[in-house]
């Protein structure tokens, strides 16, 4: 009888829970809503967007109430939603949607794709579904369910382990999801994550750079079409204001014979710490490098083989293979993403990585994972890195207790020392020797070396270490997940198993 009487209050709590949920999701909407008139006056623009939108596609008008922008990316704008049937409802008992209008220049096979793949994989597993799309002539939407959501930048840093876990169990459900129907996402970030905070809810949106795994082994993923979609900027090498390499780095193909010795007044010097305007060095159209390893800026150098590797996504968020212009991607690419993600929340940096091009963007994945394991990621790639200088790497989670101003993590393995002055046992060892009081990789204090163990993988992880609040599993599935080789990689399903994840709140 009790035992009956916890299940009827048990059933009864779910109940409650769901429709409070509902009912935040329906305030979050209404808070929007009610600001509307506000907001217009403040962005007239955002009004004359709508109505133009409404103007050019009537059926949308005809169905719906399209109140606001909440949200805009590189190729679309996001507008808040309701039914004009639900008019006369009270807004907390209205539908609400996103309505995704796409940029008219986007090419229709891609538009084709990303539907299709919110057709056949969402609706399930943390990926948005889509209820409807509407076409008049070049104006395309597509309506899916609103989920409330605040910026990443403005809870990240409060997140605890435990909502850590859940949110990174929640995207990586999503990517076995998508991954599970042949499908790379290729832009995974927060802005395409959304969190619903106060429901603990979530939803991968944004497909608009989906692309099918690649089949046979030595083609590229097949592109859906020649648009080519580019996240942020198209990098360009040549930036005034990139960031400057913190590492100078070369990437030659590796196939490339450098023995042939090189007339001394056309080779590349074969330092790379060279400034870019007296590197480039073009004559009729060929670059005078011939390939040898060095550093060349030139555009369109003769003697490197032109790769060609799909390289959409966003900076800050694309693996050595993209950066490496490997063709062979996988979606592998999805999960460091995702170990980007989650080194973020670690380290409370937003953004991790902020190189402005590619060759930065390398540099900077070599300062934090050693010169060398991009090395032989290269190599295992068909690539060659070459480096001015050799790096060690940094331990994420030295890192992270340094970034987030807590002391750094005792020593992950070995027994604590005896305290001082106490009587050695008899017959007990001579002790070991103090630690030397300075790093000899780095030549910092120790308390202020930021090297890894080399004795101890990045990937292992010592269950009573705590660092900020995070477990040390944490900071070991982030090793995996940020494995510069993507063979080696930890796929999606194998990271919701990782004793981070599988741990029981
Ligand atoms: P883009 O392809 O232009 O990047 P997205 O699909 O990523 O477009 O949407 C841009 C932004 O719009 C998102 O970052 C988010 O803030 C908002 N948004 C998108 N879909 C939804 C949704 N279903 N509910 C609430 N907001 C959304
Ligand atoms: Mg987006």
């Amino acid at each position: 009888m009790s035992r009956i009487r916890g299940i009827d209050a048990k059933v009864q709590k779910n109940v409650f829970q769901s429709q409070q949920k509902r009912k935040n999701a329906c305030n979050e909407a209404i808070k929007i809503f009610k600001n509307e008139e506000h907001c217009f006056n403040k962005d007239d623009t955002e009004k004359q967007q709508i109505n133009e939108l409404l103007h050019n596609l009537p059926t949308l008008d005809k169905i719906f109430e399209v109140h606001r922008k909440i949200g805009e990316g590189t190729f679309s704008s996001v507008y808040l939603g309701s039914l004009r049937r639900h008019a006369i409802l009270p807004a907390s008992e209205r539908r609400w949607f996103a309505i995704k209008h796409l940029v008219p220049t986007a090419h229709p096979a891609r538009i084709e794709h990303e539907l299709k793949c919110l057709q056949d994989m969402g609706g399930k597993n943390n990926v948005i579904s889509v209820d409807l799309c509407l076409r008049h002539f070049d104006t395309i939407v597509f309506v899916m369910p609103y989920i409330p959501h605040r910026k990443f930048s403005e809870y990240f840093g409060e997140m605890d382990a435990s909502e850590l876990r859940q949110y990174m169990r929640a995207l990586l459900v999503a990517l076995r999801h998508v991954h599970s129907f042949g499908v790379i996402h290729r832009d995974v970030k927060p802005s395409n994550f959304l969190y619903d905070r106060e429901n603990r809810r979530y939803l991968l949106v944004d497909f608009g750079l989906a692309q099918r795994i690649c089949v046979a082994p030595d083609e590229p993923p097949v592109p859906l079409n020649s648009n080519k979609r580019v996240r942020d900027e198209m990098e360009d090498d040549s930036t005034p204001g990139a960031k400057r390499m913190a590492v100078d780095l070369t990437v030659c193909p590796k196939n490339m014979d450098v023995s042939e010795p090189i007339p001394k007044r056309l080779a590349c010097p074969p330092k790379v710490q060279i400034p870019k305007a007296t590197a480039v060095k073009e004559v009729g159209g060929a670059c005078l490098c011939r390939g040898a390893a060095g550093a060349c800026w030139g555009r369109g150098c003769a003697a490197w083989p032109a790769a060609r590797a799909p390289r959409a996504g966003t900076q800050g968020f694309r693996p050595p293979e993209v950066l490496l212009k490997w063709a062979r991607q996988s979606a592998a690419v999805d999960l460091w993403a995702a170990g980007v993600v989650l080194a973020t929340v670690l380290a409370n940096r937003y953004p991790f990585f902020r190189a402005a091009d590619d060759y930065s963007a390398l540099a900077e994945v070599a300062d934090l994972l050693g010169t060398d394991a991009v090395q032989r990621t290269a190599e295992a790639l068909g690539r060659r890195v070459m480096t001015s200088m050799r790096r060690p790497g940094l331990c994420l989670r030295k890192l992270s207790a340094r970034l987030r101003r807590v002391p750094p993590a005792p020593p992950a393995v070995g027994t604590p020392p005896a305290p001082p002055g106490a009587p050695a046992p008899p017959g007990a060892p001579a002790p070991p020797a103090p630690p030397a009081s300075k790093c000899v990789g780095c030549q910092l204090a120790r308390d202020l070396c930021l090297c890894p163990d080399e004795n101890v993988p990045a990937s292992s992880f010592d269950p009573d270490l705590v660092v900020a609040g995070f477990p040390d599993s944490a900071f070991a599935l982030a090793a995996r997940l940020l494995e510069p080789n993507p063979s080696l990689r930890i796929t999606a399903d194998e990271a919701l198993k990782h004793p981070f994840l599988a741990t029981e709140d």
